[in-house]
């Protein structure tokens, strides 16, 4: 049976699906996660290091900026002292500020009276210098000190710094550097050898100097505090721009983390629905048959372990062919929908509902207490699937058959439990719909008989097994013969006389009801022919015609070319098919039938009042009589719905001007009630049984000799 499903693929998120690829994309995120937090460290890593690098040469700039300040203030000084010792020193004002230097009292004129009477004292360089530096210091802050291993002024004595300095230069080390608090305050010293010249012997040659000899060290001290400052500021916007760059950096990776993640979760995404796809059943969602035998083989795994029972039900609906030939192929897809739905709301979340195709859905209930769990749950979703379903503005009424089989009880194999099902299930069909039974071993050898019989069949056709059989017709009003239905039979070397409702389902499912149905055709047009040689002319034969062989492409026009060959057919055939060939829209029914009418082929609605909605469709299709089905007729005189019905669908048929036939008429009051009620025609038992073609030419040669 086809569906066309065009709705929807739903996506499932369902992250235990993320199971197909060799890394599982968990995995991957989670990897990439880690790639990222290890990408932010090192990044951060990067900044700090590069924030130290940076800093540190800050720091060494100011430093250099200082020293270069220091230097440039000591050269000040050193060409000073190189004036001023060349100039063998200045004569000043004796004063306070410029007493006497006590130090240079060896020294021939160091005080002198000019001829104004004033007088005057000696200021050596060196002391020349430490005032100057005295004053720098007191107006720009920048210090500096004249000092000496053998100072002649004690102040000029120096402190542990100087002396190593001092030390280190009559090595040959050439100036040294220190950052040290004065008052409180950071200052960079600097300190370089003061190397005596001609101009410095004057005042120091009896301390034994020679030109040459290192004398002592001028420091200079600058004070920090301001390159500090600058440096700060440098280092202000260094971090600022740093943390802004690691920023950006930790932003950049986030974006190339959640690019990657993006692409894992589409991957996630494709292979769900891929998964999916393959899975899950694209009409109702439902697991497929595939997912069906994994989660059996699951299930059946975990009885075993845990010393559980399972059951599985199969399911099938009862009318489902009918609503979707009769409704079309959308309703009939709403109908499955609906009742996958309803066969959810049915089970337990740990049991699954599948399907397996078509109109056929298994459930499995993982875990049953007892055989009776099981048919509590039948018994639900027979009531669940006797609502009617609302399609479209259409209501269906289906009934279901259900078979159940349960494990270890029935069998432990996969397998093994679908066919007991399949079986079960095909017991509650035939044992009057609308049911459930459980698997007996019984079934087992009646499903073996229907896969036999399929081999069978193709046997009987290529050893003509079949023979045609007829079942008389009266005219109700007289008793009169009306003609006869043709019935096929089959003689199986096996079984013996197989009954048409056996093996009729079998061969339209497998095809092989065209053959058949062609052989049957045949038969009947010789037959007829021979009654006609023998004198005993049937005025109408009918014969039974299936919905697989009518919706042949070809049927139609095969048909009329037979009916060429075969003029003593003409006008004298009836085809009799159930419902479902009048409905089948797509196939334009309307147009064969009136094509075969045109050609003098009448058409009988078979089975009347069994099927759906017989009379919308009786409306729309041209036909020329009506069948009564005999399961109206048993009842006929017991049950008085099934009396109305009959004495509707008589009047009815009188309305439309259709022939109404009713068949199985087995009593006497059934026919005397056909009378009573105006039907045209009857068959059954009661006249005559169906028979074979000898038997029917000498009925019909008794019925004329009685007439005469
Ligand atoms: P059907 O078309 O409804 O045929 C009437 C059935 O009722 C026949 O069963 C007939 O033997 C049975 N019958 C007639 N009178 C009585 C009665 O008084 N009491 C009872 N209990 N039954 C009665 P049969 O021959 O077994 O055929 C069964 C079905 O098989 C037919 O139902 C028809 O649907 C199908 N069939 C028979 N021959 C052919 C054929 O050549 N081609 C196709 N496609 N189907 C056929
Ligand atoms: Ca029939
Ligand atoms: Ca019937």
């Amino acid at each position: 049976m086809a569906f066309y499903c065009y709705h929807e693929f739903k996506y499932n998120s369902d992250p235990l699906v993320m199971t197909q690829k060799n890394i599982h994309p968990q995995i991957h995120l989670k990897r990439l996660k880690t790639n990222y937090r290890l990408v932010a460290v090192l990044w951060a890593l990067l900044i700090i290091l590069f924030v130290t690098w940076s800093q540190q040469n800050i720091n060494s700039e100011a430093m250099g900026l200082a020293r270069q300040e220091a230097i440039s203030n000591f050269n000040k000084d050193q060409a000073f002292r190189i004036w001023a010792s060349e100039h063998g020193g200045v004569y000043v004002l004796e004063n306070e500020r410029t007493p006497a230097n006590p130090y240079l009292s060896d020294v021939p004129e160091r005080d002198v009276m000019t001829r104004s009477g004033r007088q005057l004292t000696l200021m050596n360089p060196a002391y020349m210098l430490r005032q100057m530096m005295d004053e720098y210091a007191t107006l720009y802050g920048v210090k500096g000190r004249i000092t000496s291993l053998k100072p002649l002024n004690p102040d000029n004595a120096p402190d542990s710094w100087e002396r190593e300095a001092l030390l280190a230069f009559e090595k040959g080390e050439l100036e040294r550097l220190e950052v040290t608090d004065i008052n409180g305050k950071p200052y960079l010293r600097l300190i370089r050898p003061m190397v005596t010249t001609e101009g410095c012997l004057k005042c120091h040659h009896h301390q034994g100097y020679q030109v040459g000899d290192i004398r002592g060290g001028v420091g200079v001290s600058v004070p920090l505090g301001n390159y500090y400052i600058i440096a700060m500021q440098h280092k202000i916007s260094l971090w600022l721009s740093s943390g802004v760059i690691w920023i950006f950096g930790l932003v950049a990776a986030y974006f190339f983390r959640k690019r990657g993640e993006e692409k894992v979760y589409e991957r996630m995404e494709f292979e769900a629905h891929i998964w999916h796809r393959a899975n899950f059943d694209s009409l109702t969602a439902l697991s497929n048959r595939d997912l069906f035998h994994d989660r059996l083989d699951q299930a059946i795994a975990n009885a075993k372990r845990n010393n559980l029972k399972l059951a599985l039900l199969y399911i099938d609906l009862d009318r489902f062919k009918d609503v979707n030939d009769a409704q079309g192929h959308a309703k009939g897809d709403l109908l499955l929908q609906q009742v996958a739905n309803r066969l959810n709301g049915c089970v337990r979340d740990a049991d699954t509902v599948s399907r397996l195709g078509g109109d056929e859905f298994t459930v499995i209930l993982s875990t049953i207490a007892d055989k009776d769990a099981a048919a509590v749950v039948a018994a639900k979703i027979l009531d669940q699937l006797s609502t009617p379903f609302e399609l479209d503005g259409f209501i269906a009424y289906i009934s279901t058959s259900i078979g159940i089989t349960l494990y270890p009880d029935d069998g432990t194999s996969s397998g093994i439990l679908l066919q007991n099902a399949d079986a079960a299930m095909f017991k509650a069909k035939t044992e009057g719909h609308h049911t459930y039974r459980y698997f007996t071993s019984q079934m087992n050898r009646l499903a073996e008989q229907r896969v036999n019989m399929k081999l069978a069949l193709h046997t009987a056709i290529e050893q003509s097994q079949f023979e045609l059989y007829y079942q008389p017709v009266f005219t109700v009003k007289d008793g009169s013969l009306d003609g006869a239905e043709a019935l096929i039979r089959w003689r199986s070397p096996e079984d013996g006389m197989v009954s048409p409702d056996q093996f009729i389902p079998i061969a339209e499912q497998t095809g092989l009801i065209i053959p058949i149905g062609e052989w049957v055709l045949q038969q009947a047009a010789k037959d007829l022919a021979y009654l006609d040689e023998v004198g005993a002319e049937l005025k109408n034969l009918s014969i039974n015609i299936s919905s697989v062989q009518f919706r042949m492409r070809d049927f139609t026009s095969n048909f009329l070319r037979f009916l060429e060959h075969h003029p003593h057919l003409r006008s004298r055939l009836t085809l009799e098919m159930t419902e479902s060939v009048f409905i089948d829209e797509q196939g334009d029914p309307g147009y064969h039938l009136g094509q075969l009418r045109k050609h003098g082929v009448r058409i009988a609605m078979d089975d009347f009042g069994t099927g759906y909605s017989s009379l919308s469709y009786l409306k729309r299709f041209p036909v020329d009589k009506l069948k009564i089905d005999r399961s109206f007729i048993q009842d006929l005189i017991g049950d008085p719905s099934d009396a109305a019905l009959c004495e509707t669908i008589i009047s009815m048929g009188s309305h439309l001007s259709l022939k109404v036939i009713a068949e199985g008429v087995e009593t006497e009051e059934q026919w005397n009630f056909l009378l009573d009620h105006g039907c045209d025609s009857a068959q059954g038992f009661l006249r005559g049984k169906p028979m074979p073609l000898a038997e029917l030419e000498q009925f019909i040669c008794n019925l004329k000799m009685n007439e005469n």
